[in-house]
């Protein structure tokens, strides 16, 4: 089951999914802000990028995520 995620840091928003991208060894997961596009830190599972997506402030060195795409 997902866990909950906690609303974007960049726009509040709590249209938030977790994606998974990549293939074997390289798969991941992270949250995805549906509404302006941040990405949160990668996980190996959904688990993982679920905790890592609602610490991000606590753990900010070892976030990779990123803000809002623009353009
Ligand atoms: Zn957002």
């Amino acid at each position: 089951m997902a866990k909950e995620l906690d609303s974007c840091p960049f726009c509040q928003s709590l249209d938030i999914s977790l994606e998974n991208f990549g293939v074997g060894r390289h798969r991941g997961f992270h949250g995805h802000c549906n509404d302006c596009g941040a990405d949160g830190p990668i996980g190996d599972d959904s688990d993982e990028a679920s905790d890592r997506w609602n610490t991000r402030y606590d753990k900010k060195k070892r976030g990779d995520g990123h803000g809002p795409r623009r353009g």
